[in-house]
């Protein structure tokens, strides 16, 4: 059973004025626990599932899944652990999860792609569920949400597969909901995702939506740079919303594992991290010299 009631042993880092930030890792295949230290951070903060359940069986498989997700929340020991659920696409394939209408399509991807192949959605939803009952630390995060309808519905499909587990005698619980904030549209109306647990920001994909240019496309890189106004605008939209709901807002894509962003993010009122495993000391270490106070980006 997934101990649930560990208080981490890891306080949140100490900025250089104070405030704590915390830094959590991502984590995409469970051969990295073996190599990982949890002491070293402040949980899991992303654990992209669609590397983790890499052979074509977990997809279909309720009890694989269950098995990867109990051994995620066992290393854990009481820290949280936001698995995110599937985000396929045509950038990244997964057996079962093709696009229903066999075409290509530029944002059919993430829940989009999950709400259309829902008996599929479902297994996971289930394996979740199951993990969840009696595992207090274990949160669940949808990626590319962009209405809140789709939001509704997904939990929807939660709170019906805990049902019929419970009629089946099985254990099961909706875990608390994030939201993974990777298009523009989601952050700038984060205030209306009603009943969210926090927000998590895919910087990686919020970029390529909105400066328009393709996180693989090495070409047009020099165009701009992560921390361009327009992205700092967004992330304190989303701390604004995170502040109007109570919620956290962290940061999972690849900017919060750059050293030399870190202040950029803690100005724009981030206070959670989450960073390949690699990453995990400079990044703490940054976080401790780093001061939150926004006012540095305006002096010049
Ligand atoms: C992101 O988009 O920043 C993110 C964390 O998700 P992924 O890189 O898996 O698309
Ligand atoms: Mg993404």
């Amino acid at each position: 059973r997934p101990v649930s009631s560990a208080v981490s042993p890891v306080p949140a880092t100490e900025t250089a004025d104070g405030p704590r930030a915390e830094v959590m890792v991502n984590i995409s295949d469970l051969a990295e626990l073996d190599r990982l230290d949890p002491d070293t951070c402040d949980g899991i903060g992303l654990v992209r599932s669609e590397f983790l359940l890499s052979e074509p069986e977990d997809i279909i498989s309720e009890e694989r899944q269950l098995l990867a997700y109990r051994r995620l929340l066992e290393w854990a020991a009481g820290r949280p652990v936001r698995i995110r659920t599937v985000d396929a696409g045509d950038d990244k394939p997964v057996h079962g999860f093709a696009d229903p209408e066999g075409r290509a399509k530029v944002g059919l991807r993430g829940l989009r792609l999950s709400l259309r192949r829902i008996e599929i959605f479902r297994v996971q939803l289930r394996a979740l569920a199951r993990a969840a009952a009696g595992a207090d630390n274990l949160s669940v995060m949808f990626p590319m949400v962009t209405t809140q309808a789709e939001f509704r519905e997904a939990r929807a499909l939660f709170v019906e597969e805990v049902e019929t587990l419970r009629r089946r005698g099985i254990d099961a619980a909706v875990p608390p909901l994030g939201l993974m904030i990777e298009v523009p549209a989601a952050a700038l109306a984060a205030n209306l995702f009603d009943g969210v647990a926090y927000f998590s920001i895919g910087s990686n994909d919020l970029f390529q939506y909105t400066m328009a240019i393709p996180r693989e496309d090495a070409s047009m890189a020099s165009l701009a740079a992560v921390d361009h106004p327009a992205m700092t605008r967004l992330i304190e939209a989303v701390v604004q919303a995170g502040r109007e709901l109570g919620v956290g807002v962290a940061v999972c894509g690849d900017v919060a594992a750059d050293p030399s962003r870190t202040k950029w993010l803690l100005s724009c009122g981030v206070r959670s991290l989450s960073v390949p495993p690699s990453a995990l000391a400079a990044v703490r270490a940054s976080v401790r010299v780093s001061a939150t106070a926004s006012a540095w980006r305006n002096q010049g």
